[in-house]
């Protein structure tokens, strides 16, 4: 039986789960492939994705909230109720284009921190969905970016590690100082 992800994209004034910030360890570990994916994934999965949407963010990888598993939710409209969230399980980048785009980005780990990072345009990606069946997708523009964005927080990597050191050094300092 399948049970479905229903969420209220409604902002809560507690989030679910508590979102680590730059600096904190978990955000440097690599994250383990989900064996089944089961009721305790699926509740996961929706607390990742109210924190998400309280958070006012496009994306959320386990990782950020101390899980370390391969699960990652995303959702592009968050405003539009009509549309639903995407949940990535396992997921494996098959294909890159070759063409690559610079775009701003951010992320809930670094807030108030934006970074233009160049990265494939387009990409093919096979992974679980939350009743754990075999999905693969074609991503552009900013659902393309969101997952790449993702998966590297499922490697330990965040987006300043595309930054040269100087500049990385400086937004830690900037960090620092606020967290
Ligand atoms: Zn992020």
């Amino acid at each position: 039986m399948d049970s479905e992800i229903i969420v209220n994209k409604e902002k809560l004034e507690n989030s679910p789960l508590e979102i680590n910030y730059l600096g904190d360890r978990s955000l440097r570990q690599s994250a383990k492939r989900v064996s089944k994916v089961d009721n305790d994934i699926r509740q996961l999965v929706r607390k990742m994705l109210q924190t998400m949407y309280t958070a006012d963010g496009i994306g959320l990888a386990a990782p950020q909230v101390t899980v370390q598993k391969q699960v990652i939710v995303i959702d592009c409209e968050p405003d539009n109720s009509a549309t639903p969230p995407l949940v990535l399980i396992n997921p494996t980048i098959k294909d890159y284009s070759n063409d690559t785009c610079l775009f701003q980005e951010g992320c809930l780990s670094i807030p108030g921190v934006y970074l233009d990072v160049k990265r494939p345009s387009t990409i093919e990606v096979a992974y679980k969905d939350e009743n754990g069946r075999p999905q693969t997708l074609q991503a552009q523009e900013l659902l393309s970016r969101a997952i790449q964005h993702e998966i590297d927080h499922l490697e330990g990597k965040l987006m300043v590690d595309y930054l040269s050191t100087l500049k990385r050094d400086r937004i830690r300092n900037k960090l620092n100082k606020r967290i």
